[in-house]
Parts: C-alpha cells; structure tokens; sequence
C-alpha cells in the first residue's frame, strides 16, 4: 500500500508521520515511539524484498542506500556498513544525488560489489521521470495486490494430506471439525499421550474401564463409544459401521457416498468423537455421566441443526442436507 496507494488515508498518515524523514527501510522495528502494528508491519519488510523493487528514472524519490533499486537488494545490506563512507554517498541520500543528466556519478569501485554496481549502473541511465514501485509475485508484474497471491507465493506448499476433505467439510459444525482435525493428527490429550509426556497416571478408559484409554480405543473400539457410533450412524441405515479408527477413513473413500451421503455421513461421525470426547472430558473433571443414548441423541440433533442453519443461509448443500434428513 505504501507504493501503491498513494490515495489511501492510512498511507498519508504513514508517510507525514514515519517517512517524512527518511526511507521506509531506514526505520527501527525495535522503535517504540512507532505503533505496535507499524512495528509488526517493519519486522516482516525482508519478505516484500523478494515481491519489490524500484524502476528508478530520476531517482529523486528513491533512497540510494535503503530501496531496492538494483538487484542486489538494499545497498546497506550487500555493500555493509562501510558503504557510505566507501562510496562518499550519506545515509540518507537519494539516487538522484549520484545522477547529473543522464550520467552516473560514483567512486571508482574498490571491492568486487562495489564493481558490481558499476557494472549494473551501465546498464540503464538516469532519465527524465517518476520512479516506479514493481511489484513481482512469481516473476509477474501484478497492477493490484492481492494477499492470497502473496500467501500462495511464500508459505511452504505441502501436499494434501487424504483425509482432508473428510475433515474439513462445511457441513460440520466448526468446532467438531476441529476436535476431530487434532485427532487425526493424534494430538489430544488421551491417557496414553499424557503418560507418554511423564504423567503418572493409571491408565484405564473412564467410558468402560476395561482398556487403556488411547485415540484408537475412544474412536470405537471402546464398548461404550462403540454404542454411540453405532447408534448414530444406524439412523442411516448402517447396521455395522466399521469401528477401528484407520477402517473408518477406508470406509469413507470405499462407500462411493455422493456429496449429500458423505456430508450426512461426516456430520455424524464428527459429532460422535465430539460428544465422547466431552464425555469422557466430563467423566475426568467431575464424574458425571450420561448415557450412549443420550449422547447418540445429541449427535443426530446436531446434524440436523446445522444442516437447517445452513440452509437457512442459503447453502445450496444445506438445501440438500434438510431434504435428506427429512427422510429419516
Ligand atoms: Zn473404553
């Protein structure tokens, strides 16, 4: 926005109170007269100066030493602090103060970088002109910045895990997709992960006491969850669902579900490792107990909530999931 907006309010207000006196990349990040999130903003500039750089012509609005007019980047940086003396040319200058007509005004270069600015120099000469802000995402001259591109182009692109879709699925209410997301990874805190972290505890499932309590035992090998489970997704007609938690995400891609299937489908699932991880929570902290029933109750409430919310919305999906449901 800095270079790019110069009609925007937050910009004018930046440049007449953080730029009048010198170069955006002069600024210390470590200066608390500046706001906090002007601050931030100075901690990130390192990754815009792969995005950014100058088109100098006159050079009169360019700062010799801190933007990145050549392709070495900020001169401060690649020539050192030394620069300045170096070359003769204050801190502060700006590019026009080595320009006279058309001609570059340097020291003879005394080191190989400073020869490579020379060299780089005879490449183009000062001309009549406004400098220009070029903003390169993937080597493309971009006239608007976009943030998704700049996000595409600088975080680190993994490939999609297989079970992302069955997780993040927007028929889910967000905070079972995010329970059921921690899971997958196996990062709750069951009883076998706390005893692996030093804890000592007795580790037995407070759901049916007859087994350790683990991500695979909760998720249904357990008698009780496996109640739930079965319970819930037999309002579907799915009288023996899988119960091993690996056997499920086979069952998932084998069943060949359409869209309204596997939606309906996730909804359940997820609301069953959300209602017995509460339980199992509630059983830990302060000894109460419900039921399977009431919980696969719960489960199947909830489905059907958030299909109408959707709906409700307009979400041509929760259209589909209402009419669904409705059959059952
Ligand atoms: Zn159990």
């Amino acid at each position: 926005m800095l270079y790019f907006r110069a009609g925007s309010i937050w910009v004018a207000w930046v440049r007449d109170k953080y730029l009048s006196a010198g170069s955006f990349w002069s600024l210390n990040s470590r200066n608390y007269s500046i706001s906090w999130t002007f601050r931030r903003l100075l901690k990130l500039r390192h990754i815009t100066l792969s995005f950014l750089s100058i088109s100098v012509r006159e050079g009169g609005e360019t700062y010799f030493w801190f933007d990145p007019w050549t392709p070495y980047g900020i001169l401060i940086d690649y020539l050192g602090p030394s620069g300045p003396m170096d070359l003769g040319i204050p801190l502060n200058s700006l590019v026009s103060s080595i320009t006279q007509g058309s001609a570059w005004i340097l020291r003879p270069a005394r080191s190989k970088r400073q020869l490579n600015l020379h060299v780089y120099l005879t490449s183009f000469s000062p001309s009549p002109g406004s400098d220009a802000a070029i903003w390169k995402v993937e080597d493309i001259i971009c006239t608007k910045f976009s943030t998704k591109d700049v996000w595409k182009s600088i975080r680190m692109a993994k490939p999609s895990v297989s079970w992302a879709r069955f997780i993040w699925n927007q028929a889910i209410i967000p905070k079972y997709r995010i329970t059921s997301w921690l899971f997958t990874l196996n990062r709750n805190p069951t009883m076998d992960r706390m005893m692996s972290w030093g804890l000592d505890l007795e580790n037995c499932c407070l759901l049916c006491g007859s087994a350790p309590e683990s991500r695979d035992h909760l998720f249904f090998v357990c008698p009780y969850s496996s109640l739930v489970w079965k319970a819930v997704i037999g309002v579907l007609g799915f009288t023996n669902p899988p119960l091993q938690w690996d056997s499920v995400f086979e069952w998932f891609v084998s069943a060949s579900f359409n869209r309204i299937q596997l939606a309906a489908v996730l909804q359940l699932w997820h609301g069953s490792i959300y209602v017995i991880w509460q339980e199992r929570n509630a059983r830990y902290h302060n000894g109460l107990t419900k039921s399977h029933w009431m919980l696969s109750q719960d489960v199947i409430k909830q489905a059907k909530d958030k299909s109408s919310a959707m709906r409700n919305c307009g979400s041509d999906l929760g259209f589909s999931l209402v009419a669904f449901w409705s059959t059952f």
